[in-house]
Protein backbone atom coordinates (compact mmCIF):
# COMPACT_ATOMS: atom_id res chain seq x y z
CA UNK A 1 0.00 0.00 0.00
CA UNK A 2 0.96 3.41 0.18
CA UNK A 3 2.40 3.24 3.81
CA UNK A 4 6.25 3.53 3.27
CA UNK A 5 4.99 6.41 1.10
CA UNK A 6 3.00 8.36 4.28
CA UNK A 7 5.96 7.25 6.55
CA UNK A 8 8.69 8.87 4.47
CA UNK A 9 6.57 12.13 3.82
CA UNK A 10 5.84 12.15 7.49
CA UNK A 11 9.75 11.56 8.30
CA UNK A 12 10.55 14.54 6.03
CA UNK A 13 8.02 16.50 8.15
CA UNK A 14 9.15 15.71 11.64
CA UNK A 15 12.52 14.42 11.25
CA UNK A 16 11.81 10.80 12.24
CA UNK A 17 9.41 7.98 11.53
CA UNK A 18 6.61 7.64 13.51
CA UNK A 19 6.05 4.03 14.86
CA UNK A 20 2.75 2.79 13.70
CA UNK A 21 -0.08 2.69 16.92
CA UNK A 22 -1.79 -0.68 18.06
CA UNK A 23 -5.30 -1.75 18.72
CA UNK A 24 -6.92 -2.05 22.30
CA UNK A 25 -4.21 0.53 24.08
CA UNK A 26 -7.31 1.87 26.09
CA UNK A 27 -8.39 -1.40 27.19
CA UNK A 28 -9.70 -1.82 31.03
CA UNK A 29 -9.89 -4.59 32.95
CA UNK A 30 -11.57 -5.45 36.32
CA UNK A 31 -9.32 -5.99 39.20
CA UNK A 32 -9.56 -6.85 43.18
CA UNK A 33 -11.98 -4.66 44.68
CA UNK A 34 -14.03 -4.27 41.39
CA UNK A 35 -12.08 -1.49 40.26
CA UNK A 36 -11.41 -0.52 36.41
CA UNK A 37 -7.97 -0.25 35.57
CA UNK A 38 -5.97 0.47 32.12
CA UNK A 39 -4.94 -2.48 30.85
CA UNK A 40 -0.89 -3.26 30.72
CA UNK A 41 0.08 -5.71 28.00
CA UNK A 42 3.17 -7.35 28.54
CA UNK A 43 2.70 -10.33 26.78
CA UNK A 44 3.69 -9.43 23.02
CA UNK A 45 5.61 -12.52 23.08
CA UNK A 46 2.83 -15.00 22.86
CA UNK A 47 0.69 -12.52 20.62
CA UNK A 48 1.25 -9.29 19.90
CA UNK A 49 -1.46 -6.39 19.66
CA UNK A 50 -2.47 -5.71 16.18
CA UNK A 51 -1.27 -2.72 14.50
CA UNK A 52 -3.69 -0.63 12.97
CA UNK A 53 -2.59 -0.31 9.64
CA UNK A 54 -2.87 -4.44 9.72
CA UNK A 55 -6.86 -4.08 11.04
CA UNK A 56 -6.91 -1.44 8.32
CA UNK A 57 -5.46 -3.37 5.29
CA UNK A 58 -8.55 -6.27 6.56
CA UNK A 59 -11.25 -4.02 6.96
CA UNK A 60 -10.34 -3.59 3.27
CA UNK A 61 -10.04 -6.46 1.90
CA UNK A 62 -13.05 -7.68 3.82
CA UNK A 63 -16.00 -6.28 1.22
CA UNK A 64 -14.65 -8.00 -1.55
CA UNK A 65 -13.11 -11.63 -1.31
CA UNK A 66 -13.63 -15.12 -2.34
CA UNK A 67 -11.50 -17.53 -3.13
CA UNK A 68 -8.31 -17.88 -4.64
CA UNK A 69 -6.94 -19.13 -7.98
CA UNK A 70 -9.59 -20.60 -9.19
CA UNK A 71 -12.60 -17.85 -9.86
CA UNK A 72 -13.14 -15.93 -12.96
CA UNK A 73 -14.64 -13.39 -11.08
CA UNK A 74 -13.73 -9.78 -9.84
CA UNK A 75 -13.67 -11.05 -6.21
CA UNK A 76 -11.61 -13.70 -6.58
CA UNK A 77 -8.65 -12.15 -9.42
CA UNK A 78 -8.59 -9.35 -6.42
CA UNK A 79 -8.35 -11.66 -3.75
CA UNK A 80 -5.80 -13.69 -5.95
CA UNK A 81 -3.77 -10.79 -6.64
CA UNK A 82 -3.85 -9.66 -2.50
CA UNK A 83 -2.80 -12.76 -2.08
CA UNK A 84 0.28 -13.16 -4.27
CA UNK A 85 0.75 -9.92 -3.32
CA UNK A 86 1.17 -10.59 0.21
CA UNK A 87 3.68 -13.28 -0.58
CA UNK A 88 5.49 -11.04 -2.69
CA UNK A 89 5.93 -8.44 0.51
CA UNK A 90 7.01 -11.22 2.83
CA UNK A 91 9.78 -12.33 0.26
CA UNK A 92 11.22 -8.68 0.81
CA UNK A 93 10.58 -8.48 4.01
CA UNK A 94 12.64 -11.59 4.99
CA UNK A 95 15.29 -10.62 2.15
CA UNK A 96 14.91 -13.64 0.34
CA UNK A 97 16.70 -14.93 -2.87
CA UNK A 98 14.33 -14.39 -6.06
CA UNK A 99 14.28 -18.60 -6.02
CA UNK A 100 13.24 -19.19 -2.67
CA UNK A 101 9.58 -20.42 -2.09
CA UNK A 102 7.09 -18.27 0.05
CA UNK A 103 5.02 -20.79 1.52
CA UNK A 104 1.93 -19.68 3.70
CA UNK A 105 1.47 -21.68 6.62
CA UNK A 106 -1.27 -21.86 9.94
CA UNK A 107 2.12 -20.63 12.07
CA UNK A 108 5.23 -21.02 13.07
CA UNK A 109 4.69 -24.73 14.73
CA UNK A 110 2.92 -25.61 10.82
CA UNK A 111 6.24 -23.87 8.90
CA UNK A 112 8.62 -26.29 11.34
CA UNK A 113 6.30 -29.41 10.52
CA UNK A 114 6.06 -28.76 7.18
CA UNK A 115 9.90 -28.59 6.64
CA UNK A 116 10.21 -31.72 8.47
CA UNK A 117 7.82 -33.38 6.12
CA UNK A 118 9.56 -32.25 3.67
CA UNK A 119 13.73 -33.25 4.77
CA UNK A 120 15.40 -35.88 2.45
CA UNK A 121 15.19 -39.57 3.49
CA UNK A 122 18.12 -39.74 6.14
CA UNK A 123 18.48 -36.39 6.60
CA UNK A 124 20.02 -35.36 10.74
CA UNK A 125 18.47 -32.43 12.27
CA UNK A 126 20.84 -30.92 14.78
CA UNK A 127 18.96 -28.61 17.70
CA UNK A 128 19.99 -27.14 20.55
CA UNK A 129 17.73 -27.94 23.72
CA UNK A 130 17.10 -23.85 24.17
CA UNK A 131 14.81 -24.41 21.05
CA UNK A 132 10.60 -23.40 21.17
CA UNK A 133 9.11 -27.06 20.98
CA UNK A 134 8.35 -26.00 17.72
CA UNK A 135 11.29 -25.74 16.65
CA UNK A 136 12.87 -28.90 18.85
CA UNK A 137 10.29 -31.55 18.16
CA UNK A 138 9.03 -31.79 14.39
CA UNK A 139 12.44 -33.70 13.29
CA UNK A 140 12.52 -37.49 13.32
CA UNK A 141 16.36 -38.08 13.47
CA UNK A 142 17.50 -35.32 15.66
CA UNK A 143 20.67 -34.63 17.72
CA UNK A 144 19.96 -32.47 20.27
CA UNK A 145 22.86 -30.36 22.03
CA UNK A 146 22.78 -29.23 26.00
CA UNK A 147 22.33 -25.44 25.83
CA UNK A 148 25.92 -23.55 25.20
CA UNK A 149 27.77 -21.35 27.86
CA UNK A 150 28.28 -18.58 25.66
CA UNK A 151 27.60 -17.76 21.94
CA UNK A 152 31.40 -19.22 21.09
CA UNK A 153 30.58 -22.52 22.58
CA UNK A 154 26.86 -22.62 20.20
CA UNK A 155 28.65 -22.49 17.24
CA UNK A 156 31.75 -24.69 18.20
CA UNK A 157 29.07 -27.15 19.35
CA UNK A 158 26.94 -26.81 16.14
CA UNK A 159 30.38 -27.55 14.19
CA UNK A 160 31.04 -30.80 15.98
CA UNK A 161 27.86 -32.16 16.22
CA UNK A 162 27.17 -31.20 12.15
CA UNK A 163 30.99 -32.46 11.52
CA UNK A 164 29.78 -35.69 12.67
CA UNK A 165 26.89 -36.51 10.42
CA UNK A 166 27.03 -38.11 7.22
CA UNK A 167 24.06 -37.57 4.16
CA UNK A 168 21.35 -34.44 4.76
CA UNK A 169 21.54 -32.06 7.80
CA UNK A 170 20.30 -29.30 8.68
CA UNK A 171 20.59 -26.91 12.24
CA UNK A 172 17.92 -25.72 13.40
CA UNK A 173 18.00 -22.30 15.82
CA UNK A 174 15.93 -19.60 16.89
CA UNK A 175 17.02 -16.07 16.17
CA UNK A 176 16.16 -14.74 19.54
CA UNK A 177 15.01 -16.26 22.09
CA UNK A 178 11.33 -16.70 23.17
CA UNK A 179 12.38 -17.42 27.21
CA UNK A 180 14.90 -15.01 27.32
CA UNK A 181 14.90 -12.65 24.30
CA UNK A 182 18.57 -12.87 23.98
CA UNK A 183 19.87 -12.79 20.43
CA UNK A 184 21.42 -16.20 18.69
CA UNK A 185 24.47 -15.73 16.86
CA UNK A 186 22.69 -17.18 13.89
CA UNK A 187 25.42 -15.49 10.63
CA UNK A 188 27.80 -17.66 12.41
CA UNK A 189 25.86 -20.67 12.82
CA UNK A 190 24.89 -20.19 9.04
CA UNK A 191 28.30 -20.12 8.29
CA UNK A 192 29.49 -23.49 10.50
CA UNK A 193 26.30 -25.21 8.72
CA UNK A 194 27.27 -24.80 5.17
CA UNK A 195 31.19 -25.36 5.81
CA UNK A 196 29.87 -28.96 6.95
CA UNK A 197 27.66 -29.24 4.06
CA UNK A 198 24.65 -28.89 6.24
CA UNK A 199 21.65 -26.36 5.58
CA UNK A 200 20.10 -24.07 8.69
CA UNK A 201 16.47 -23.11 9.15
CA UNK A 202 15.96 -20.11 11.72
CA UNK A 203 13.16 -19.64 13.86
CA UNK A 204 12.60 -16.32 13.19
CA UNK A 205 9.56 -15.93 15.24
CA UNK A 206 10.31 -13.72 18.23
CA UNK A 207 12.99 -12.04 15.78
CA UNK A 208 10.97 -10.48 13.33
CA UNK A 209 8.89 -7.96 15.37
CA UNK A 210 11.81 -6.32 16.54
CA UNK A 211 14.80 -6.27 14.39
CA UNK A 212 15.66 -6.51 10.54
CA UNK A 213 15.62 -9.56 9.01
CA UNK A 214 17.80 -10.34 5.90
CA UNK A 215 17.92 -14.18 4.77
CA UNK A 216 19.94 -13.25 1.51
CA UNK A 217 22.73 -11.19 3.59
CA UNK A 218 22.80 -13.53 6.40
CA UNK A 219 22.77 -16.66 4.06
CA UNK A 220 20.08 -18.43 5.85
CA UNK A 221 18.44 -21.53 3.66
CA UNK A 222 15.25 -21.10 5.76
CA UNK A 223 12.76 -18.84 8.09
CA UNK A 224 9.75 -19.16 9.31
CA UNK A 225 7.49 -16.96 11.68
CA UNK A 226 4.07 -16.74 12.67
CA UNK A 227 1.57 -13.26 11.81
CA UNK A 228 0.09 -13.30 15.32
CA UNK A 229 3.33 -12.46 17.09
CA UNK A 230 4.09 -9.77 14.14
CA UNK A 231 0.78 -7.61 15.26
CA UNK A 232 -1.66 -9.44 12.98
CA UNK A 233 -4.14 -11.60 13.89
CA UNK A 234 -4.30 -15.38 14.22
CA UNK A 235 -3.97 -18.27 11.64
CA UNK A 236 -1.44 -17.58 9.16
CA UNK A 237 2.20 -18.08 9.17
CA UNK A 238 5.44 -18.94 6.54
CA UNK A 239 8.30 -20.64 5.55
CA UNK A 240 10.64 -19.21 3.41
CA UNK A 241 13.13 -20.90 1.84
CA UNK A 242 15.12 -23.07 -0.89
CA UNK A 243 12.85 -24.78 -3.27
CA UNK A 244 14.59 -27.70 -3.95
CA UNK A 245 13.58 -29.83 -0.86
CA UNK A 246 10.15 -28.51 -0.65
CA UNK A 247 9.57 -29.36 -4.55
CA UNK A 248 10.66 -32.75 -3.87
CA UNK A 249 8.98 -33.24 -0.73
CA UNK A 250 5.34 -34.96 -0.26
CA UNK A 251 2.45 -32.32 0.13
CA UNK A 252 1.85 -31.13 3.18
CA UNK A 253 -2.05 -31.54 3.11
CA UNK A 254 -3.23 -33.03 0.13
CA UNK A 255 -6.38 -31.96 -2.22
CA UNK A 256 -7.73 -29.23 -4.29
CA UNK A 257 -4.82 -26.92 -5.05
CA UNK A 258 -1.88 -29.11 -4.82
CA UNK A 259 -2.61 -30.84 -7.62
CA UNK A 260 -2.27 -30.12 -11.43
CA UNK A 261 -3.98 -33.22 -12.68
CA UNK A 262 -5.92 -36.45 -11.45
CA UNK A 263 -7.20 -39.14 -13.18
CA UNK A 264 -5.50 -42.81 -12.75
CA UNK A 265 -2.17 -41.18 -11.53
CA UNK A 266 -2.28 -38.16 -9.48
CA UNK A 267 0.14 -35.22 -11.05
CA UNK A 268 0.95 -33.19 -8.26
CA UNK A 269 2.43 -29.17 -8.76
CA UNK A 270 6.14 -29.08 -7.93
CA UNK A 271 6.32 -25.83 -7.24
CA UNK A 272 6.78 -25.44 -3.87
CA UNK A 273 3.78 -23.17 -3.05
CA UNK A 274 0.87 -24.67 -4.45
CA UNK A 275 2.46 -28.22 -3.43
CA UNK A 276 1.99 -27.22 0.02
CA UNK A 277 -1.05 -24.70 0.05
CA UNK A 278 -3.57 -26.99 -0.70
CA UNK A 279 -7.05 -26.05 0.39
CA UNK A 280 -8.49 -22.47 0.23
CA UNK A 281 -5.91 -20.27 2.11
CA UNK A 282 -6.10 -18.30 4.94
CA UNK A 283 -6.07 -15.12 2.47
CA UNK A 284 -6.71 -12.54 5.05
CA UNK A 285 -4.19 -13.90 7.28
CA UNK A 286 -1.55 -13.54 4.45
CA UNK A 287 -3.10 -10.08 3.77
CA UNK A 288 -2.44 -9.19 7.69
CA UNK A 289 1.06 -10.41 7.94
CA UNK A 290 2.23 -8.66 4.55
CA UNK A 291 0.19 -5.27 6.80
CA UNK A 292 2.77 -5.93 9.39
CA UNK A 293 5.53 -6.65 7.18
CA UNK A 294 4.95 -3.34 5.34
CA UNK A 295 3.83 -1.63 8.02
CA UNK A 296 7.08 -2.47 10.08
CA UNK A 297 9.16 -1.96 7.20
CA UNK A 298 8.41 1.50 6.74
CA UNK A 299 9.26 2.30 10.26
CA UNK A 300 12.92 1.85 8.66
CA UNK A 301 13.31 0.05 11.74
CA UNK A 302 16.12 3.08 13.61
CA UNK A 303 13.43 4.35 15.94
CA UNK A 304 11.66 1.23 16.35
CA UNK A 305 14.86 -0.42 18.27
CA UNK A 306 15.73 2.37 20.14
CA UNK A 307 12.78 2.66 21.85
CA UNK A 308 12.82 -0.88 22.19
CA UNK A 309 15.90 -0.67 23.77
CA UNK A 310 15.20 2.13 25.75
CA UNK A 311 12.30 0.50 27.45
CA UNK A 312 13.43 -3.22 28.23
CA UNK A 313 16.39 -1.16 29.47
CA UNK A 314 13.85 0.60 31.88
CA UNK A 315 12.48 -2.39 32.55
CA UNK A 316 15.34 -4.87 33.44
CA UNK A 317 17.15 -2.32 35.65
CA UNK A 318 13.55 -2.20 37.00
CA UNK A 319 13.35 -5.63 37.98
CA UNK A 320 17.14 -5.82 38.98
CA UNK A 321 16.32 -2.92 41.98
CA UNK A 322 13.78 -5.39 43.67
CA UNK A 323 15.01 -7.49 45.55
CA UNK A 324 13.80 -10.85 45.45
CA UNK A 325 13.25 -10.81 41.81
CA UNK A 326 15.84 -12.62 39.70
CA UNK A 327 16.17 -12.56 35.74
CA UNK A 328 17.01 -15.67 33.88
CA UNK A 329 19.71 -15.50 30.86
CA UNK A 330 21.35 -17.77 29.53
CA UNK A 331 24.56 -15.59 28.78
CA UNK A 332 24.53 -12.98 31.14
CA UNK A 333 22.48 -10.10 31.39
CA UNK A 334 25.20 -8.43 29.04
CA UNK A 335 24.22 -10.14 26.22
CA UNK A 336 21.94 -8.42 23.77
CA UNK A 337 17.91 -9.11 23.49
CA UNK A 338 14.89 -8.18 22.32
CA UNK A 339 11.87 -6.85 24.17
CA UNK A 340 11.42 -10.14 26.24
CA UNK A 341 12.48 -10.67 30.03
CA UNK A 342 11.82 -14.16 32.00
CA UNK A 343 11.97 -13.46 35.75
CA UNK A 344 11.50 -15.78 38.62
CA UNK A 345 10.31 -14.14 42.18
CA UNK A 346 11.69 -15.46 45.59
CA UNK A 347 8.66 -17.24 48.18
CA UNK A 348 6.06 -16.88 44.95
CA UNK A 349 5.58 -19.27 42.33
CA UNK A 350 5.36 -17.98 38.82
CA UNK A 351 1.26 -18.43 38.32
CA UNK A 352 0.97 -16.56 41.84
CA UNK A 353 2.73 -13.99 40.54
CA UNK A 354 0.95 -13.93 37.13
CA UNK A 355 -2.62 -14.02 39.14
CA UNK A 356 -1.51 -10.85 41.03
CA UNK A 357 -0.26 -8.76 38.67
CA UNK A 358 -3.30 -9.82 36.45
CA UNK A 359 -6.07 -9.94 39.39
CA UNK A 360 -4.59 -7.10 41.30
CA UNK A 361 -3.11 -4.61 39.20
CA UNK A 362 -4.09 -5.37 35.44
CA UNK A 363 -1.10 -6.28 34.19
CA UNK A 364 -0.93 -8.99 31.84
CA UNK A 365 2.22 -11.41 31.71
CA UNK A 366 2.79 -15.71 30.82
CA UNK A 367 4.05 -17.50 33.19
CA UNK A 368 5.18 -21.31 32.97
CA UNK A 369 7.43 -22.76 30.85
CA UNK A 370 6.74 -21.22 27.71
CA UNK A 371 6.71 -24.39 25.54
CA UNK A 372 10.58 -24.74 26.22
CA UNK A 373 10.67 -26.90 28.75
CA UNK A 374 13.94 -27.88 28.56
CA UNK A 375 15.92 -25.00 28.37
CA UNK A 376 13.30 -23.15 31.37
CA UNK A 377 14.69 -26.61 33.39
CA UNK A 378 18.05 -25.34 32.32
CA UNK A 379 18.02 -21.86 33.36
CA UNK A 380 16.11 -23.00 36.69
CA UNK A 381 18.76 -25.64 37.56
CA UNK A 382 15.39 -27.92 37.79
CA UNK A 383 15.64 -32.00 36.97
CA UNK A 384 11.56 -31.94 36.72
CA UNK A 385 9.22 -29.98 34.88
CA UNK A 386 6.45 -31.65 34.73
CA UNK A 387 3.94 -29.11 33.06
CA UNK A 388 2.24 -28.90 36.36
CA UNK A 389 5.20 -28.35 38.88
CA UNK A 390 4.76 -25.01 39.65
CA UNK A 391 8.34 -24.45 41.08
CA UNK A 392 9.48 -24.87 37.52
CA UNK A 393 8.25 -22.16 36.00
CA UNK A 394 8.49 -18.57 35.57
CA UNK A 395 7.34 -14.96 34.41
CA UNK A 396 7.67 -13.60 31.16
CA UNK A 397 7.34 -9.84 30.23
CA UNK A 398 7.28 -9.10 26.75
CA UNK A 399 6.88 -5.45 24.64
CA UNK A 400 7.04 -4.16 21.79
CA UNK A 401 4.95 -1.29 19.67
CA UNK A 402 2.72 0.70 22.01
CA UNK A 403 4.48 -0.66 25.18
CA UNK A 404 5.20 2.68 27.62
CA UNK A 405 6.71 3.64 30.63
CA UNK A 406 3.89 3.66 32.98
CA UNK A 407 3.70 0.07 31.45
CA UNK A 408 6.84 -1.39 32.40
CA UNK A 409 7.23 0.86 35.86
CA UNK A 410 3.73 -0.57 37.10
CA UNK A 411 5.23 -4.10 36.63
CA UNK A 412 8.22 -3.51 38.58
CA UNK A 413 6.07 -1.25 41.45
CA UNK A 414 3.46 -4.08 41.73
CA UNK A 415 6.21 -6.59 41.99
CA UNK A 416 7.71 -4.05 44.38
CA UNK A 417 4.95 -4.17 46.61
CA UNK A 418 4.20 -8.05 46.14
CA UNK A 419 7.47 -8.94 47.73
CA UNK A 420 6.80 -6.29 50.37
CA UNK A 421 3.93 -7.90 51.79
N1 LIG B 1 9.19 -20.38 17.99
C1 LIG B 1 9.30 -19.43 18.91
C2 LIG B 1 10.66 -18.87 19.22
C3 LIG B 1 8.17 -18.97 19.56
O1 LIG B 1 8.26 -18.04 20.49
C4 LIG B 1 6.91 -19.50 19.21
C5 LIG B 1 5.70 -19.00 19.89
O2 LIG B 1 5.15 -19.49 20.79
C6 LIG B 1 6.85 -20.49 18.25
C7 LIG B 1 8.02 -20.89 17.64
C8 LIG B 1 5.59 -21.13 17.83
O3 LIG B 1 4.75 -20.19 17.25
P1 LIG B 1 3.26 -20.59 16.90
O4 LIG B 1 2.62 -20.94 18.21
O5 LIG B 1 2.70 -19.38 16.30
O6 LIG B 1 3.32 -21.75 16.00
Amino acid sequence: GNVPAQAQAQEQQHGHRPLPAVLGTDLEVPVKGGKLVRYANLDYAASAPCLEPVSAAVNAALPAYSSVHRGAGYASQLTTQRYEQARHTVRAFVGARPDDAVIFTRNTTDSTNLLARCLPQNATVVVFDTEHHASLLPWADVVRLAPPAFPGEAVRAADEALREIDGPKLLVVTAASNVTGELWPIAALAHIAHRNGARILVDAAQLVPHRRLNLTALDLDYVAFSGHKLYAPFGAGVLVGRRDWLSAGEPYLKGGGAVRAVADEIEWHEDAEPRHEAGTPNVLGAVAIAAACDALSATGWTELVREEERLIARLRAGLASVEGVHELSLWGPEHPRVGIVSFVVDGYTAREVAEALSGEYGIGVRDGKFCAHPFVRHLLGTSDGGCEDPTASAVRASIGLGTTEEHVDRLVEALRELLSR
